[in-house]
C-alpha cells in the first residue's frame, strides 16, 4: 500500500498532468457541437490563459538569474568548454533536423498537384534575408538594457512584413496566446509583430548575450563579485521556488489551453489533399527527430537509457504541447531536468537559458519542409545550390524565431525570400499552423533537454573537479 501511496506522491505532477491532457481532449471534444462564439471561446479558456501569463511572469527573471549563476559558478575554462559543447550540439542536431526535413519532403513530395486547391492565399510584402540576419545580429545587442526587458520590435521586419490575413494581433502574440486564422479578414500591419529572437516583448536574445557576459564578469571579479553572485543565486532559487507553486496549477491550465483550442479549432476532415499530406510529412519528420535521431545520440553518448531521460521530462513536453511556447515552457523544463532526472544545476542553468532562445530543432525542420512544398505546389524545381540556401536560412531562422506560438512562421519570411519563392504562400499552411506549432515546439524542448543531459555527461570531469577544488558549488550554497 506504501509502494502504491509513494508511487503516486512521486509521480503526482506527471499523472496530473497526463490526466488534464486527456480530460482536455475529452472536453474539448465533447464542447464542440455547440459551436461556441470566439468571445465563448475565451472566457472558457481563461484558466489556461492565466497559466500563459504565470510561466511568462518568470520567463525574464529566471532567464537572466540562471545564466549569471549558472556561469559565475564555473570557471572561464569550464564554462567555454561547455558553451562549446552546447553549440556544437545545436548546430549539429538543427543540421540533421533540416536534413530529416528536405529528404521527407522530397520523398513525400507533398505539393504534388496544382495550387488552385489553395483559396484563401493573400499579400505578404517583401522581406530581404540580409536585413532580417542584420536584425538577428542587432538583438544581440541591446542598446538599452532595461528596453531589452519590455517590448520591443524588431524595427525592420516590423516595418515590411505585412501579412494581410488573419486575427494575429499584436496582444496574442505578445502575450502567447493561440493565434486563430480567419481566412478573410485584413488587419493593419501594425497588428502583426514579426520579431526576431524576442519573446513575449522580451529581446532574449540580447539578455542571454548579455547575462553570459555578465556571468562571466563576476565569476572572475573573485570576492568583489561575491555580493552580486550571492543576489543572483537568491533570486535564482526563490523564482525556483514560485515555479513549484506554479507547477501545482499547471495541470489546470493545460486541460484548459488543449480543450480550449480542441473547441475552436477548424474541422481538420476539412484539410484534405496537399495540406493533409504535408501535415503528414512534418510529422513524420519531426517523429523521426525525437523519437530515434535524439534518442540514439543520448545512448550513443551517455551510454544510458534515453527513455528513462525522456519520462522524467514528461510534463515540460506536455507543457509545450499545451502551451506552444518553448520559452513559456522553460520554468517546467528547468525543474523536470533538475529533479526528476538530477542534471548538475551549473548545467542547466547555463545551457537551458540559451537553448529555448536558439536552438530549435522542430522549428528548422518544419522551416525546410514549409519552403519546399510551397516550391512544390508552385511547380517549381529546386537546384542543390536553392536546397543548401534553404538549409541554411532554415537553421538561421529557427534560431531567429523566438520561443512563442506560431514565431516559426514569420521567420519563413526570410527562407523564402532567399530563394525566390512567393512569401504570399505562407498564408496557404496557416491553417494547419497551430496544430504542428505544438509538435515542433515539443521537439524543441525534448532538444533543448537532451542537449542538457549530454553536456552534463561530457562535462562531467570538469565538474568533478570543480567540486573537489571548492568543496561544494557555489550554486548550492
Ligand atoms: N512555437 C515555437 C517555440 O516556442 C517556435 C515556432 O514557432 O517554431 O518553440
Amino acid at each position: 500500500k506504501d509502494d502504491v501511496k509513494g508511487f503516486f506522491r512521486r509521480n503526482a505532477f506527471v499523472i496530473f498532468t497526463v490526466a488534464a491532457v486527456v480530460i482536455g481532449i475529452g472536453l474539448g471534444f465533447a464542447l464542440r457541437p455547440y459551436k461556441m462564439t470566439y468571445r465563448e471561446v475565451k472566457y472558457f479558456s481563461f484558466p489556461g490563459e492565466l497559466l500563459m501569463r504565470m510561466l511568462q511572469m518568470l520567463v525574464l527573471p529566471l532567464l537572466v538569474s540562471s545564466l549569471i549563476t549558472g556561469i559565475a559558478a564555473l570557471d572561464r575554462r569550464a564554462s567555454g568548454k561547455m558553451g562549446m559543447r552546447a553549440v556544437v550540439y545545436y548546430m549539429a542536431t538543427t543540421v540533421i533536423a533540416v536534413f530529416i526535413g528536405i529528404v521527407m519532403v522530397l520523398i513525400i513530395h507533398p505539393g504534388k498537384g496544382s495550387k488552385d486547391e489553395f483559396k484563401n492565399q493573400q499579400k505578404i510584402e517583401q522581406v530581404s534575408p540580409a536585413d532580417a540576419f542584420l536584425d538577428l545580429i542587432r538583438n544581440m545587442f541591446p542598446p538599452n538594457i532595461v528596453q531589452a526587458c519590455t517590448q520591443q520590435v524588431s524595427p525592420f521586419l516590423f516595418h515590411n512584413v505585412n501579412l494581410h490575413r488573419t486575427s494575429i494581433s499584436l496582444t496574442d502574440l505578445y502575450e502567447g496566446n493561440n493565434v486563430k486564422p480567419r481566412s478573410g479578414q485584413h488587419i493593419m500591419r501594425e497588428e502583426v509583430i514579426p520579431i526576431l529572437g524576442q519573446v513575449n516583448g522580451v529581446n532574449a536574445l540580447g539578455l542571454v548575450v548579455f547575462s553570459i557576459c555578465f556571468g562571466l564578469i563576476i565569476g572572475n571579479m573573485k570576492e568583489q563579485g561575491k555580493p552580486l553572485k550571492d543576489f543572483f543565486v537568491c533570486l535564482n532559487e526563490a523564482i525556483m521556488r514560485l515555479v513549484a507553486i506554479i507547477m501545482w496549477y499547471a495541470p489546470v491550465g493545460i486541460l484548459f489551453l488543449i480543450a480550449g483550442k480542441i473547441v475552436e479549432m477548424d474541422d481538420i476532415t476539412e484539410t484534405g489533399g496537399q495540406l493533409g499530406m504535408y501535415t503528414i510529412t512534418v510529422i513524420i519528420g519531426l517523429s523521426i527527430h525525437a523519437f530515434l535521431v535524439l534518442p540514439t545520440l543520448y545512448l550513443v553518448i551517455t551510454r544510458k537509457n534515453p527513455f528513462v531521460f525522456i519520462c522524467g521530462i514528461l510534463q515540460a513536453l506536455i507543457t509545450a504541447l499545451g502551451t506552444s511556447s518553448s520559452s513559456a515552457t522553460l520554468p517546467v523544463t528547468f525543474k523536470c531536468l533538475e529533479e526528476n532526472n538530477g542534471i548538475d544545476k551549473r548545467v542547466t542553468r547555463f545551457v537551458l537559458p540559451v537553448g529555448a532562445t536558439i536552438n530549435m530543432d522542430g522549428t528548422a525542420l518544419y522551416e525546410a519542409i514549409a519552403a519546399l512544398f510551397i516550391a512544390q505546389v508552385n511547380n517549381m524545381d529546386m537546384n542543390f545550390g536553392q536546397i543548401l540556401t534553404i538549409s541554411i536560412t532554415a537553421t538561421a531562422a529557427s534560431i531567429g524565431a523566438a520561443g512563442i506560438p506560431q514565431a516559426g512562421l514569420v521567420t519563413m519570411v526570410i527562407v523564402l525570400t532567399s530563394v525566390g519563392l512567393p512569401t504570399d504562400d505562407i498564408t496557404l499552411i496557416i491553417a494547419v499552423d497551430w496544430f504542428l506549432d505544438r509538435l515542433r515546439t515539443t521537439t524543441n524542448v525534448l532538444g533543448d533537454s537532451i542537449g542538457t543531459g549530454i553536456v552534463e555527461y561530457l562535462s562531467r570531469h570538469e565538474l568533478q573537479s570543480k567540486d573537489a577544488e571548492m568543496g561544494n558549488s557555489v550554486v548550492e550554497e
